[in-house]
């Protein structure tokens, strides 16, 4: 077990957090409660893609950069300190990108890889409807034959990216039920509706509604084979879950340099508020926090990028991250007393931010579910 960075990822790292420290910082700096416009995100995608954000998970025959997925999770992680809403951004199109790399046929690799890539193209997945959230096998959205094509008719909700997509892959039932879910690519001319969220925390990073009003697509928009799209939905889980505890712990991270930055300075009693022992624990207690997730979240990367079935570790990984980043970012606040909840600092929004990450890709209780069951052996849901 080597826990040393290697020089590459080195590299990587200290490349990419320069570019978003003089670049993407203050280009987001007005965005940071509202979504980055799609022109902005294009302009920004277009260039992280070159230092592997976005670009990493593919291999080069694809047009990716073919990184390993530790040093993924590390640059997602470095983007997420300073824009937990453009690393999201980007995570969502990579996502995409692997899915059309992995299911699509050449002629749909050639339509939509090297946009996505370039940053050109913006995707975003859909499978939760109004009706559906945790238990994805109950999708209501159908895709039905129409001549050559397809008519899509449905509703989906909470689709990160959405509303500055250029296309959607949608999780679709057929008319045959017993065909289960299948994945469909619509593109955003081909006529579906979005509708912004307004949200809690991330407002950065778009998450809207989609309304597909019978959208009619040519017939060769299937993704994968047809009712292939449930297993292979949930065999992104994994990977997915680990990319949202880096994000968590980039949020985490910037929470905890604002507290330690601040307690330096800060003077009560007649001296730095860092001296006084029950703000050193505060401190203590989130850099520990932060530590043990970050380590579930290199864990699971690692075991994801061997091609080890492992969903009790990336459950353990998204569970404990972002539910950690809750607590950092509430202590940050702590740390900062009443300054810690002014909408003139961002430390209140770190909390906010943090709050988000525990409901997607599977709430915290489902992936105790899934601990649960791999370790008992009996299944509660
Ligand atoms: C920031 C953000 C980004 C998102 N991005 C996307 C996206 O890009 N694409 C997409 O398709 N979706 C996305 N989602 C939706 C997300 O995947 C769902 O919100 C999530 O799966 C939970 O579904 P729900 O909100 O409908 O809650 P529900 O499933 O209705 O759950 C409500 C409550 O019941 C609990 N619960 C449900 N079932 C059980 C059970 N069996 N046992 C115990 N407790 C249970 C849950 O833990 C939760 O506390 C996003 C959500 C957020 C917040």
């Amino acid at each position: 077990m080597d826990f040393d960075l290697s020089e590459d990822q080195r590299i990587a790292l200290d490349a990419l957090r320069r570019f978003a420290e003089a670049e993407v910082a203050p280009a987001v700096e007005p965005w940071r409660d509202a979504p980055i416009p799609k022109a902005l995100a294009r302009g920004l995608l277009r260039k992280l893609s070159r230092y592997g954000v976005g670009s990493g998970w593919l291999g080069e025959s694809d047009g990716g950069l073919a990184l390993d997925l530790v040093t993924s999770g590390l640059l997602y992680e470095e983007l997420a300190r300073i824009s937990p809403g453009l690393a999201g951004t980007a995570f969502i199109n990579e996502g995409v990108s692997l899915a059309i790399a992995t299911l699509g046929t050449p002629e749909q690799k050639r339509r939509w890889l090297p946009a996505l890539l370039a940053g050109d193209s913006i995707g975003c997945s859909a499978i939760t409807e109004p009706g559906v959230g945790s238990n994805v096998r109950d999708v209501r959205t159908r895709a039905v034959r129409d001549g050559d094509g397809w008519r899509v008719r449905g509703e989906k909700t909470w689709i990160s990216n959405a509303g500055i997509s250029d296309l959607a892959v949608v999780v679709v039932r057929g008319e045959d039920e017993s065909q289960g879910l299948s994945q469909i690519v619509v593109e955003r001319e081909d006529g579906y509706r979005s509708r912004e969220l307004a949200k809690l925390g991330l407002n950065d990073w778009s998450t809207a509604e989609l309304v597909f009003d019978d959208v009619f697509v040519p017939g060769d928009r299937l993704l994968g084979e047809p009712g292939g799209g449930l297993r292979r939905t949930l065999q992104l889980f994994e990977r997915a879950r680990c990319f949202v505890a880096a994000i968590a712990n980039g949020i985490a991270r910037a929470a905890l340099d604002a507290a330690v930055a601040y307690v330096q300075t800060r003077e009560q009693w007649g001296k730095k508020i860092g001296g006084h022992q029950l703000v050193q624990e505060l401190i203590a207690d989130m850099a520990t926090e932060l530590d043990a997730a970050r380590l579930l979240m290199l864990r699971g990367l690692h075991l994801v990028q061997k091609g080890i079935r492992c969903d009790t570790q990336t459950s353990m990984a998204k569970y404990f991250a972002t539910e950690a980043a809750v607590r950092i970012a509430s202590r940050a606040i702590e740390v900062h007393g009443a300054y810690g909840l002014s909408r003139e600092l961002s430390i209140e929004l770190h909390f906010r931010n943090a709050r988000m990450m525990t409901i997607p890709d599977g709430t915290s209780e489902i992936q105790k579910l899934v601990i649960g069951r791999n370790l008992i052996g009996l299944a509660a849901f």
